[in-house]
């Protein structure tokens, strides 16, 4: 009866342009989240491999059991005076973060607002937690506020966004949200997976670009993208991380991440401060690339983070077009249900230093055609 019942929806997933393949990395990435280009750097590599030889594999337990060591505490402090905050706490993933933070401090008789379009490991976090759960339309501070101004609690009040959205592209209207939690006591919870190492004079994402550090409660900042390795900081009060390291159960309730991972954060935090020229030609790609889609009329804004969504809808051709980009040489991938809403499959395009113009102008012809030829323009 089971294989029975999973047959079928294997079924429906390919009759559906739901079925996912599994396909490692080949040609131009168009769409990783390596966006400075870390996860191959040789520093990183160096330092990753040393520590391996001097520490060994695997951390052997918990962090609360044998499995802690002194260089988790040590990029832990130093991660947290990047982010400007007292404390940060290592998980081995943005997912474990993720469900640590929202099942830990969302307690019954609590309230959270949480934007639709919020990450799954936020979404999962936040059915863990027992608040009563309030979603607003995507970035509507208007509807935040409303339903802030109307919907009563004696418990906490949270308010839980991502910074840059990791399937749109776009930024959280941030200065606006921590004028209205600041006034409400409304504690902000922010996720900086696609901005941690990009955004702000020093690299530490928007909370710093935005100035919002002081209106910040907690801030989660997986590793696996521009830092090129794995893994997430929680930053922020010294209370609260204490809190987390005793009742977050991703964390109590888990291996330690390998040592050895500590060496190449380290080597990545001294990459973000001594070279801002990384991040400056990223911005300076990103815009190259959204001035020429738009200029060959897809509807893309010039101005923009460098993760640039392209919408086709169906999810068929959303791979179709994923599909004849990868025979010309470019790592596009589709994006469907349920990482997007029903109806918006696109493709999600992100930019990376290792591109060039000459290689942004060959790609958004390729894009062009490729669209056209499903009927998408
Ligand atoms: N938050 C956001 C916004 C993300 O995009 C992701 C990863 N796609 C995560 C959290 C999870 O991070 P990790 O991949 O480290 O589990």
């Amino acid at each position: 009866m089971l294989e029975t019942r999973i047959r079928q929806r294997l079924e429906s997933f390919e009759l559906n342009g739901l079925s996912r393949r599994l396909l490692p990395p080949a040609g131009i990435d168009l769409s990783s989240n390596d966006y400075l280009q870390f996860a191959s750097h040789p520093m990183l590599r160096a330092s990753m491999a040393s520590a391996i030889l001097e520490a060994g594999c695997g951390s052997t337990g918990s962090r609360l059991l044998r499995g802690d060591r002194s260089c988790f505490s040590a990029i832990e402090q130093r991660f947290a005076a990047f982010k400007g905050t007292e404390a940060a706490l290592y998980f081995s993933s943005g997912y474990a973060a993720n469900l640590a933070v929202l099942s830990t401090f969302l307690e019954d008789g609590d309230l959270v607002f949480f934007d639709r379009l919020n990450h799954a490991s936020l979404i999962d976090g936040m059915r863990l937690g027992k608040a009563r759960k309030i979603l607003f339309a995507h970035n509507e501070v208007a509807a935040f506020e409303h339903y802030l101004r109307t919907i009563r609690t004696a418990g906490q009040r949270f308010l839980v966004v991502e910074s840059l959205f990791s399937m749109d592209g776009d930024i959280a209207p941030l200065n606006e949200y921590a004028d209205l939690c600041r006034e409400a006591g409304v504690a902000m919870i922010v996720d900086e997976a696609h901005a941690i190492g990009l955004y702000g004079d020093r690299g530490s994402g928007l909370i710093e670009s935005t100035g919002i550090a002081g209106d910040t409660f907690l801030s989660i900042n997986p590793a696996g993208k521009a830092l090129g390795l794995a893994g997430a900081f929680v930053a922020g009060p010294q209370w609260a991380i204490d809190y987390l390291m005793q009742r977050g159960r991703t964390f109590v309730f888990s291996t330690a991440p390998p040592p050895s991972i500590a060496a190449a954060l380290d080597a990545a935090l001294d990459l973000i401060g001594q070279a801002p020229e990384l991040r400056h030609r990223l911005h300076w790609l990103t815009s190259t690339l959204r001035g020429m889609l738009a200029d060959q009329g897809l509807d893309i804004p010039r101005d923009g983070s460098q993760i640039i969504p392209v919408l086709v809808g169906d999810n068929a051709r959303a791979v179709n077009v994923a599909q004849a980009l990868q025979v010309q040489g470019f790592d596009v991938r589709a994006i469907r249900p349920p990482a997007v809403p029903e109806g918006s499959a696109r493709l999600r395009l992100s930019v990376n230093t290792g591109l060039d113009e000459t290689i942004l102008r060959g790609f958004s012809s390729s894009l062009c055609r490729a669209l056209s030829a499903v009927g998408v323009r």
